[in-house]
């Protein structure tokens, strides 16, 4: 039984949906009464698993690479077949890498383009058609590391920064039109991207620590409720917005 929440009636897709942040931001839109929540990710088994130990019939998967072409066609094809509207797009999907620009190969450099930056606004140009105007939401998935330098990540934290800049300017463009275009931050979080360097790489943990006011790593709840804030009408007059959600590491 899903309770009647801030989300009723609303539609909401978000991408990357198999594990961590996007994980738990789409459950928090189901467990919030959206009328449906599509959930996609690259990882079909990982995906159909995760959503059926949920017990949410409003989650529903897809799975599909959001870097492919035929993907953002494929996303707001079914969210206007199965329900006939989107309100909320959650731009998430991401791949980490840790390695200085000398290491990185071409292919390694343009999947990752590709995939955090070329996919999200491939999908938000698909999506708009379809966006109500005024109530359209759209929240990108940022990262502390496209704000400041940490070793190893200069693809990864260029992908981030144009990712925020790109929230900035459609956010210019659309909040006239009602559609509100924001972002999300995260400082380190523990989820399949980090978790396992979190636990195995002392230096890296201890750098994660120290670089925290805060003093520990964040829970993906903790980006899922900041989400789902901008997405609901208490944030009725944000538009361009990116949003820290990091223990305080930005404010350092
Ligand atoms: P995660 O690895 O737990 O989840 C990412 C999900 O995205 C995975 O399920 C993966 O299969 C999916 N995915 C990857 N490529 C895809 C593709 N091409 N098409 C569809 N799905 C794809 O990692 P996470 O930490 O939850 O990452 C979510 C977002 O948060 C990413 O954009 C990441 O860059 C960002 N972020 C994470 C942290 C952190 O510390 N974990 C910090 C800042 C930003």
């Amino acid at each position: 039984m899903i309770a009647k929440g801030r989300f009723a009636e609303k539609v909401v897709v978000v991408t990357g949906a198999a594990s961590g942040i996007g994980l738990a931001t789409a459950v928090r839109f189901a467990e919030e009464g959206a009328r449906g929540v599509i959930a996609v990710d690259i990882d079909g088994e990982r995906l159909t698993r995760v959503i059926a130990t949920t017990g949410l019939a409003n989650l529903l998967h897809l799975c599909v690479d959001v870097a492919a072409d035929e993907s953002p066609a494929t996303i707001v094809g079914m969210a206007n077949d199965r329900f006939g509207r989107l309100d909320v797009l959650v731009n998430n999907a991401g791949i980490g890498g840790s390695r200085p620009i000398d290491e990185v190969t071409d292919e390694a450099m343009d999947r990752m383009l590709s995939v955090n930056l070329r996919s999200i606004m491939r999908l938000t140009r698909a999506a708009l058609p379809l966006l109500p105007r005024p109530g359209g939401r759209i929240i990108n998935t940022g990262s502390v590391f496209g704000l400041s330098g940490f070793p190893g990540s200069a693809v990864y934290g260029a992908t981030k920064a144009a990712v925020m800049q790109l929230t900035r300017q459609m956010a210019s463009d659309y909040a006239g039109q009602g559609i509100l275009v924001n972002g999300v931050a995260p400082g380190c979080i523990d989820t399949g991207m980090t978790g396992r360097r979190i636990r195995e790489d002392a230096w890296y943990q201890k750098a994660m620590i120290e670089t925290t006011p805060m003093g520990r790593v964040g829970r993906p709840e903790e980006i899922a409720s900041v989400v789902a804030f901008l997405a609901s009408d208490d944030a009725s007059f944000i538009a361009g917005a990116i949003i820290p959600v990091d223990g305080g590491w930005s404010g350092n």
